[in-house]
């Protein structure tokens, strides 16, 4: 009998591509079912944990990452610009091949191979509700992947690029409110910004701080909201989970704290977006504006990383 040609070639759709080494060993387990889900348990003779955690029926791959109404309010909350249907796959396979060619809609940027990110965070969202007793958010669990899939894009060395550097001087309590002071840096001559972040505990003392280049910024405006994008990213990386960011720029903060029916600036509107959906992941979030002269150090911060960046080639 010839094999048949419409199976995906799982071993292609896992062991290519840009994602990390985690990833595409769960991918792998997912694909060999080697899973601990509740069906596969079952069928090495374990009776108990069978059923999903969720919804009572049997834990498969396919019902666990698309099926589960927990699966579907993930997948269907905006990020792909082709809607996906979880419903549409009838096993895992299809949907990692579809997730494979699928484009991040704008606001999420360089954001390919979100799909595995996604299923990592479904998968531990499920570990958190069976282990720890923890109801993860849906949009949580989008908001993991999508900043764990971008940090992990960018940390990884391109040839121009420096990757940011976070300095963690102390690690706070981190009950405690954090203030963030977070800014840019604009070159008009080469369009690369600097951005520069730093992190302070409720006595002042700097607990952290990070700076980081970025290339094709259109306008200052637009620096300072991907600095402060950026910043929220760095947070959510130390675990900061109550949080009060500090910009100079008024019009972004304005932006950021007014009735969402209101038009932001042009050309910030997905990284409100970007941010607003960032914000879920803290316990407590606010943005304040910060006067330019006591953002100084900040400020030094982000001009450093634009000095020591060279300008991409033509
Ligand atoms: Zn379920």
């Amino acid at each position: 009998m010839e094999a048949t040609t419409q199976t995906p070639d799982w071993k292609k759709l896992i062991w290519t591509g840009e994602t990390s080494p985690k990833i595409r060993l769960l991918l792998w387990k997912i694909t060999q079912g080697a899973l601990p889900t509740g069906a596969n348990l079952q069928q090495r003779g374990l009776m108990q944990h069978t059923t999903c955690i969720r919804c009572g029926e049997l834990e498969t791959e396919a019902h666990l990452f698309l099926h589960c109404d927990y699966a579907r309010q993930v997948w269907t909350s905006s990020l792909f610009r082709d809607q996906l249907d979880p419903s549409a796959f009838p096993t895992f396979l299809d949907a990692l091949t579809f997730g494979k060619t699928a484009v991040g809609l704008p606001p999420l940027g360089v954001l390919a191979d979100i799909f595995p990110w996604v299923c990592w965070y479904i998968w531990i969202a499920r570990d958190q509700m069976i282990f720890e007793k923890r109801f993860i958010k849906p949009e949580i669990t989008v908001s993991k992947a999508i900043w764990s899939a971008r940090e992990w894009k960018l940390a990884q060395p391109t040839v121009t690029q420096k990757p940011c550097t976070i300095k963690q001087v102390i690690i706070p309590d981190l009950d405690d409110l954090i203030v963030c002071c977070s800014d840019a840096a604009w070159r008009k001559e080469t369009n690369m910004a600097g951005f520069g972040c730093i992190f302070m505990d409720k006595r002042g003392t700097v607990v952290s701080q990070a700076n980081r280049v970025e290339r094709s910024i259109p306008s200052p405006l637009v620096a300072e909201a991907l600095a402060l994008r950026w910043a929220l990213f760095t947070a959510l990386s130390l675990d900061y989970t109550k949080i009060c960011f500090r910009a100079d720029c008024q019009s972004l903060v304005t932006a950021l704290n007014a009735h969402s029916s209101t038009t932001p600036p042009a050309g910030l509107y997905g990284i409100i977006q970007d941010i607003d959906h960032l914000s879920l992941s803290f316990s407590s979030v606010s943005f304040k504006f910060i006067a330019r002269i006591s953002n100084s150090a900040t400020d030094e911060l982000a001009k450093a990383a634009l000095c020591t960046a060279t300008p991409s080639p033509p």
